[in-house]
């Protein structure tokens, strides 16, 4: 199954999606498994504005603002101090928006989950689990994830097994993402103690 767009050409030699971005189950642009600088890449015409332009905003028209309007269906664009377009909050959720969200709801909640957990909390949590694995939206996401759980059932037991279980399949798609390795041993300063004086 092709997973990423291809630099294709229809007849007219006109190039349909850009390389690299990645496509759903069906072998559509799938807008939750991309990052929202690759969809606008996607998406060509700009909608209308719903909301006058704040005064943060750089001027309709520019490249910058177009491409965001492709993505969130306003011409409102603001930039970070560097100068590189920032996603508006308001916009639906990209790859990585989406990631962090559910990493942090997924490490907090270990993190909060009972010291030694009863068997009925261990079957909740494992359906939990489970249950990303099968709806979270990133659909090529939710495969690996599925295979991972697949490879390393979930460690229910209690907090301390369960917080280090799901740094480890953190840190198998930090990996793969080419991103740094988090050390387990700092998960519960991380998402829930925070640092020692
Ligand atoms: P994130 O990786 O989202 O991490 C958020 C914060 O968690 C970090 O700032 C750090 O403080 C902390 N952290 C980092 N690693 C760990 C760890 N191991 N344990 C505890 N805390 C940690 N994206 C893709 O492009 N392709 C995929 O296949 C893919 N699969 C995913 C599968 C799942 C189940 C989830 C939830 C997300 C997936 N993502 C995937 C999204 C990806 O993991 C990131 O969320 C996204 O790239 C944004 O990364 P980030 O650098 O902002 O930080």
């Amino acid at each position: 199954v092709r997973t990423t767009a291809p630099a294709t050409e229809n007849k007219q030699g006109k190039t349909r999606l850009p390389p690299g971005v990645v496509l759903d189950e069906n072998g559509k642009p799938c807008k939750v498994c991309n990052s929202w600088q690759t969809w606008a890449k996607v998406t060509k015409k700009p909608r209308t504005s719903t909301r006058p332009p704040a005064s943060s905003t750089t001027p309709i028209g520019s490249s910058i603002g177009a491409a965001v309007a492709a993505v969130t269906g306003t011409t409102e664009t603001t930039t970070n101090e560097t100068g590189e377009p920032k996603r508006p909050d308001d916009c639906p959720p990209d790859v990585n928006t989406l990631g962090r969200a559910t990493w942090t709801f997924l490490h907090t909640t270990a993190a909060y989950y009972p010291p030694t957990a009863t068997p009925a909390q261990q079957s909740s949590m494992r359906a939990l689990i489970h249950a990303v694995g099968e709806f979270y939206p990133c659909t090529w996401c939710a495969k690996d994830f599925r295979d991972r759980i697949a490879e390393h059932a979930p460690d229910v037991s209690g907090r301390a097994g369960l917080s280090t279980w799901m740094c480890e399949r953190h840190n198998e798609v930090n990996k793969r993402l080419g991103k740094e390795v988090f050390d387990c041993a700092r998960v519960m300063e991380r998402w829930k103690d925070g640092p020692a004086d």
